[in-house]
């Protein structure tokens, strides 16, 4: 029998930092991972790289540079003639994209001497790893003296809207449609629905987004989903509020959708359906019953807030543990828990893991919302500027959206920053660092900000904290 310091079940954004910085702390390892490509062959990277952020990232910025092209060019200036999009190029695109980075995690790991075994792992008591093959081969079975699982998360289905993989897709299946639909019905106009169903809408679809909450982007801050609802409107992206979707049944080559909004059933009929209602922990088959490690109601494995198990020697680590389910959360869990197990303190702070939705605006934050914060009796104030009263975002075309930032009345300390706009992934990171080292709303106003930027929008409403905001008035 093979024996590891260390076996990663998993090589998604979670399982592969764990197994490369375990390595690199001279551990012993190996990952064991599952996932097939788009040409049946293993692939790493897990749902991220495969079927997640990368792909969407792809198809959202080909979309993107179509919308442009045929709307906005002309007020450049630019004529273009008839713009035309062929789908089958843009899906290599993407394709090339994944290959690139699946294949590149390949020779991370390989550089870094992990051992990669292509094959189902399954937890066995005293930290013993079974792999069964994905494709010919035995049977085996490894011990290590630390096992992580990282199996991630799979899309939630609903009863009665069964995927068929045609007409009734998962994001799988909306990374990979070979035209454009003339209608998308979207269920959930959570971040992957509202992603996935910007992609088909700036490509000519007409998109009604089915949700069932009857708040716009619940988890967000209300001013800012307040602004991205606005663009979202304008854009005709269709959001129905308050619509629970109750079935689906694919009748003649359509999809018959059946919801029930305001106590009354109503039916729409779409070419495709994508179901976007959440994602769960993927943890059916990942543990033997003798294996010692709990699982919660929702299927996720539970740990502390170090993701160790109730196993000593055991971790949990990404999707498949509490938390936001999001690639870079899992990425410091990832290593983070390799650090512990080589005898080095280390945390994530789940306070502060920052959240991205790549629409066009985009949509970042950190931190607490306004209403988490008056829900905690917390005394604080709060700042915010329109990215329409800087140079920058109008010299780009991109004068939607605001940036919010909250502070403690008192300390001044950042409790939460917010943004919707033009690259706000990227600018999210500011507030990050500065919330990290417990920065306050007066050192995101003291900093020099580079002229002309959308990051001077973050200065100017870290300023309006305090009234002070020099280009709106407070
Ligand atoms: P996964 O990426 O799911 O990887 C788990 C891996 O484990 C998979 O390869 C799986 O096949 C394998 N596995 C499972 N069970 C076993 C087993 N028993 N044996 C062997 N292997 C096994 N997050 C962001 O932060 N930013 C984004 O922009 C973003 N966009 C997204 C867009 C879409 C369309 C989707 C669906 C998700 C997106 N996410 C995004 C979420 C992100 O993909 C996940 O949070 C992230 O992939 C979780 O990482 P993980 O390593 O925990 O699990
Ligand atoms: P997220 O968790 O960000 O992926 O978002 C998923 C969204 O789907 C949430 O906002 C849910 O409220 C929504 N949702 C879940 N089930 C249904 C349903 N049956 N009909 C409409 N929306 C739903």
């Amino acid at each position: 029998m093979s024996s590891y310091d260390v076996i990663v079940i998993g090589a998604g954004p979670a399982g592969y930092p764990a197994a490369i910085r375990a390595s690199q702390l001279g551990l012993k390892t190996a990952i064991v991972d599952n996932f097939r490509g788009k040409n049946g062959k293993p692939a790493l990277g897990g749902t991220c790289l495969n079927v997640g952020c990368i792909p969407s990232k792809a198809l959202l910025d080909s979309s993107k540079h179509f919308e442009h092209a045929r709307d906005h060019y002309g007020s450049h200036g630019i004529s273009t003639g008839d713009v035309s999009i062929d789908v089958p190029t843009m899906i290599q695109r993407k394709d090339k994209i994944v290959g690139q980075l699946t294949g590149g995690v390949a020779q991370l790991l390989k550089a870094n001497k992990v051992d990669a075994y292509a094959g189902t792992g399954r937890l066995l008591k005293d930290r013993q790893v079974e792999v069964t093959p994905m494709d010919e081969g035995e049977v085996q079975v490894l011990s290590a003296r630390n096992v992580i699982l990282a199996s991630g998360s799979i899309p939630i289905e609903i009863p009665n809207v069964s995927f068929d993989g045609k007409h009734i897709i998962d994001n799988a299946g909306a990374l990979d449609l070979e035209e454009v639909p003339e209608t998308l019905g979207v269920i959930g106009a959570g971040v992957i629905g509202l992603e996935l169903g910007s992609v088909w809408r700036r490509l000519g679809s007409d998109v009604v987004l089915l949700e069932a909450l009857p708040d716009f982007l619940a988890l967000a801050d209300a001013d800012i989903a307040r602004a991205a609802h606005r663009e979202f409107k304008r854009q005709k992206l269709d959001i129905r509020l308050g619509t629970l979707v109750k079935s689906a049944e694919v009748k003649d080559g359509k999809v018959e959708v059946t919801y029930e909004q305001d106590g009354e059933q109503s039916q729409l009929t779409f070419d495709r359906l994508l179901v976007a209602v959440g994602r769960c922990a993927n943890t059916a088959g990942l543990l033997a019953d003798d294996c010692g490690v709990s699982v919660n109601q929702r299927g996720q494995i539970e740990v502390d807030e170090h993701c160790q198990t109730s196993v000593a020697g055991v971790w949990g680590i990404g999707d498949a543990v509490r938390g936001p389910m999001l690639a870079h959360k899992g990425t410091e869990e990832g290593v983070a828990v390799a650090e512990r197990i080589a005898g080095r303190p280390s945390h994530v702070n789940l306070e502060l893991v920052p959240w991205v939705i790549y629409s066009e605006p985009e949509v970042a934050w950190v931190g607490k919302t306004e209403a988490e914060v008056k829900s905690e009796g917390v005394d604080y104030r709060t700042g915010s500027f329109p990215f329409a009263a800087t140079g920058r975002a109008l010299a780009m075309g991109e004068p939607a959206g605001m940036v919010k930032v909250i502070a403690d009345a008192e300390t001044d300390r950042l409790l939460g920053v917010h943004i919707c706009g033009a690259n706000a992934s990227e600018m999210i990171a500011e507030a990050v660092v500065a919330m990290e080292f417990h920065g306050s709303a007066e050192d995101l106003a003291t900093i020099c900000h580079a002229h002309p930027t959308m990051s001077e929008a973050v200065h100017e409403a870290a300023l309006s904290v305090d009234k002070r905001a020099i280009h709106r008035v407070n």
